[in-house]
């Protein structure tokens, strides 16, 4: 799109206004800091899996900095089974190389309260055609899991059980990776559910291990 177009589109123009202020203050302010990160490769400590939502921005949140967190982002924030086979398994993908070949120490599956794939699953466990050609099949890898079946009557209470319960489901699919299996096992990998209430603003974890989540921040 030609320059003089963008002008025409204020979120496009809004972006490239950020761009400006990312690269004054990292290019600018701090090049000794982008200078390090150009040589050699990248050397992040963390696989962050996010949900793709606009509000839950990883980096943002945790006020992460280039070439702190490895993130891979898909519809709530889910990591389907070892699966080895011809599909593309993007995600899949993205953990492989975090895991093999940047080496990461941790990671951390970050879901959050207030979730679109969530409220789908629900609607879908209430018998409700979730839409959407891929959605639908993504968000359905959940319909199995342990807590879908378990419902309330409160919404609320609900829709956090269902997201906390997604976030410790992709822990468990993890550990049938064998590369992350292996890892945790000889102690040089973490696995981390986190669960952020977008409205109290604070964050929730829990462990494969330490499967009730408890808060991490004030
Ligand atoms: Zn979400």
């Amino acid at each position: 799109m030609p320059r003089q177009t963008l002008s025409q589109h204020p979120a496009l123009q809004r972006m490239l206004a950020g761009f400006k202020g990312f690269r004054a203050l990292y290019y600018e302010q701090r090049p000794e800091r982008i200078k390090d990160l150009m040589e050699g490769s990248q050397r992040p400590e963390v696989l962050l899996i996010a949900c793709s939502d606009s509000r839950v921005d990883p980096a943002i949140v945790t006020n992460a900095e280039p070439g702190e967190l490895f993130i891979v982002r898909n519809v709530a924030n889910l990591v389907p089974p070892y699966q080895p086979d011809d599909g593309y398994h993007g995600t899949s993908a993205a953990i492989e190389y975090a895991v093999t070949a940047l080496k990461v120490a941790h990671v951390v599956v970050l879901g959050h309260s207030n979730c679109g794939g969530i409220q789908a699953l629900a609607a879908h466990l209430d018998g409700h055609q979730v839409d959407g050609q891929f959605v639908g099949p993504w968000i359905r890898q959940l319909e199995g899991c342990r807590c879908a079946s378990e419902t309330t009557g409160d919404s609320t209470a609900d829709a956090t059980r269902l997201e906390q319960c997604a976030i410790l489901n992709s822990l468990d699919n993890l550990m049938t990776f064998p590369f992350i299996a292996e890892r945790v096992k000889d102690g040089t990998l973490t696995l981390n559910g986190w669960w952020f209430d977008m409205t109290e603003a604070r964050l929730w974890g829990a462990t494969p291990e330490h499967r009730t989540f408890q808060v991490l921040t004030d």
